[in-house]
């Protein structure tokens, strides 16, 4: 069996943690009274079945916010996963892939079918709903999960502090600000924004501030934008405040 390395896990509260896998992602378990949540699986070089089931005995299940290999990767020691399925044809790329097969044979793993869960659909965890918004912008199939009780938005890739648009899968900047805007009407739902590449919680204010600055992409104003080198390729970058936080997006 696959036994490759262990996440940092740090406690978010008394039920819910954030896995820090390596620094490459970042993974949830939330737990109810009823069952538990997997929030997304990294890369696949953790067995995050195992470091779930350290930290609860309740029965697990598994979500992935959208389809990159590095939020879904490690699917392998699930037997299902729910994703939206508009990001069905990113997953299978990836799991088709000559490393990943080549992987699953040394390792002997397998990757579990996903199931398919639409926008307003709820996991009922006993005490804890996590409310599941559709927000296609850095892929067409991505979700963020909603637990109005915590007052805690997880936002995968959808709400992070470098939002990438650039890739040939992401949708345009104007459809991110439309999910975004949809949106609104739960802005004073939570407090705390926990996305798929943090090692400490933000704000709610990353919400506000990624909204304005997208829409100040959206306006023309490009004169500060950088370039922005990702994977061997250069895209430019929409740098925001505060901080370090940038939108990486498509040059027309
Ligand atoms: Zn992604």
């Amino acid at each position: 069996m696959i036994q490759l390395r262990k996440p940092n896990v740090i406690p978010v509260n008394d039920h819910i943690w954030l896995l820090d896998d390596h620094h490459e992602a970042t993974c949830y378990v939330v737990a109810g009274t009823k069952q538990a949540a997997v929030i997304d699986t990294s890369i696949g070089l953790c067995n995050i079945r195992e470091v779930a089931e350290s930290l609860t005995f309740l029965p697990l299940i598994c979500i992935n916010t959208h389809g990159h290999g590095d939020h879904m990767g490690g699917n392998w020691s699930f037997d299902k996963a729910y994703m939206n399925l508009a990001d069905l044809p990113l997953a299978e790329e990836w799991i088709n892939s000559q490393e990943v097969q080549e992987a699953m044979k040394q390792f002997e793993i397998s990757y579990p079918p996903f199931e398919h869960v639409e926008d307003g659909h709820i996991f009922d965890l006993g005490g804890i709903e996590l409310e599941v918004i559709y927000l296609p912008g850095h892929t067409a199939g991505e979700i963020v999960l909603l637990d109005r009780r915590d007052r805690i938005l997880f936002s995968g890739d959808g709400i992070v502090q470098h939002l990438w648009l650039q890739l040939d899968e992401s949708l345009p900047v104007r459809t991110q600000i439309q999910s975004m805007e949809r949106m609104l009407p739960l802005r004073n739902t939570f407090d705390t924004v926990l996305n798929g590449h943090i090692q400490t919680p933000y704000g709610a204010e990353l919400f506000d501030t990624l909204l304005e600055a997208l829409k100040d992409l959206e306006a023309g104003n490009t004169a500060g934008d950088i370039d922005y080198e990702w994977l061997g390729n250069v895209s430019k970058a929409h740098p925001y405040q505060p901080e370090d936080r940038r939108i990486v997006y498509k040059e027309k």
